[in-house]
């Protein structure tokens, strides 16, 4: 089964918070050790080692820019990974509060971004925040994906009404050309929405990363019938193992198609197109 994770973060260790860098420590521990030198600087290539290791033909990684929550990993690190490493797919990060979104984003689609992500959960502003629209509408002319993080967050000073379910089918509604990832799917209190949104919304896809596998089909009992609008992720570094997640959606009742689009088919369609 080929593997193509949506939903990687980078970041040395004290470029997040310690509560952050806690979190996904308490998941991905396994992974520490290697990953992180002793003065806690990110190996790129104990990295790129661990998608060979783990059987992943291409990964989105993501940057970070939510000082206040979970901290700050630029930009230029992602493209100086994925520069190296191609089965990398640099995505950018625009926080509203921080940057100047129209500008910033011509700075990082210079940089060679070839996605965006909005986290509105920790950068506290909604996603359908009209300073936000320039944005999302270079993202549709360049066929952009933008992936926002839709659910919950557990850490301190989270707001949960920054992922307000009607803030996303405004964008969604706005602009129906976008491609639009809902990372987590509603996780925590909206699952039902997300998945009424993928299926109303012909560009509008869920992200698996942060739900456990198993659960999937309880979470969007929808999901046999639409798999095409499913995406492999996994919150890299915050989970116990990359393939033994896709492992566990290939437990599922499930066609065998259906596993392939959601581990590997469609992520490729949408980021690397059909070629
Ligand atoms: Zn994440």
């Amino acid at each position: 089964m080929k593997i193509f994770d949506v939903h990687m973060h980078s970041g040395d260790k004290n470029e997040w918070t310690a509560e952050a860098f806690g979190f996904l420590m308490s998941l991905g521990h396994r992974y520490e050790q290697k990953l992180y030198d002793a003065a806690g600087n990110q190996n790129d290539d104990e990295l790129y080692h661990i998608l060979v290791r783990e059987g992943v033909e291409h990964a989105v990684l993501l940057p970070e820019y939510a000082p206040k929550i979970a901290g700050i990993h630029p930009v230029e690190r992602v493209i100086e990974i994925a520069a190296k490493y191609p089965r990398f797919i640099p995505f950018g990060f625009i926080n509203p509060l921080l940057h100047h979104p129209t500008r910033e984003f011509e700075r990082q689609f210079n940089l060679g971004i070839r996605g965006m992500k909005i986290h509105p959960v920790h950068c506290e502003h909604y996603v359908n925040d009209r300073n936000l629209y320039p944005v999302y509408d270079r993202c549709l002319q360049l066929k952009m994906p933008v992936m926002m993080h839709a659910g919950t967050s557990i850490f301190t000073g989270s707001k949960m009404r920054y992922a307000d379910p009607y803030s996303y089918d405004d964008v969604a509604a706005d602009f129906p050309d976008l491609t639009i990832i809902l990372a987590h799917g509603g996780r925590g209190f909206w699952y039902q929405e997300a998945e009424f949104m993928v299926k109303r919304h012909k560009n509008v896809y869920i992200d698996v990363c942060g739900l456990p596998p198993k659960n999937l089909l309880k979470l969007f009992p929808g999901l046999p019938r639409l798999p095409e609008k499913f995406l492999f992720g996994t919150d890299f570094p915050g989970v116990p193992g990359i393939k033994a997640n896709a492992e566990a959606i290939c437990t599922l009742d499930l066609s065998q198609e259906a596993k392939e689009l959601i581990c590997y088919g469609n992520a490729k369609r949408i980021m690397l197109g059909d070629a």
